[in-house]
């Protein structure tokens, strides 16, 4: 994806049985090959996956900061 993947956005090359349409293509990004699924962020399956993902972004969302006069 050219400009890059929105959070939440399926990859294009995701198939519809969430396989990868570019694996063992030489157009796979390097980051993809070098990840490694680990259980402590994936799980034993999707759905555990999901939900430590929404975990992790919920985490990471940056504060929220009020200035005075946008109260
Ligand atoms: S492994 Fe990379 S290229 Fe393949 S579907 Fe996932 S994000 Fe897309």
């Amino acid at each position: 994806m050219p400009n890059g993947k929105p959070a939440g956005v399926a990859c294009v090359h995701l198939s519809s049985n969430m396989r990868c349409l570019l694996f063992g293509d030489a157009r796979r990004p390097d980051l993809c090959d070098a990840f490694g699924a680990e259980r402590e962020f994936c799980g034993d399956n999707r759905e555990q996956a999901l939900v430590r993902l929404a975990q992790l972004e919920q985490q990471s969302l940056p504060d929220i900061v009020v200035f005075e006069g946008d109260a």
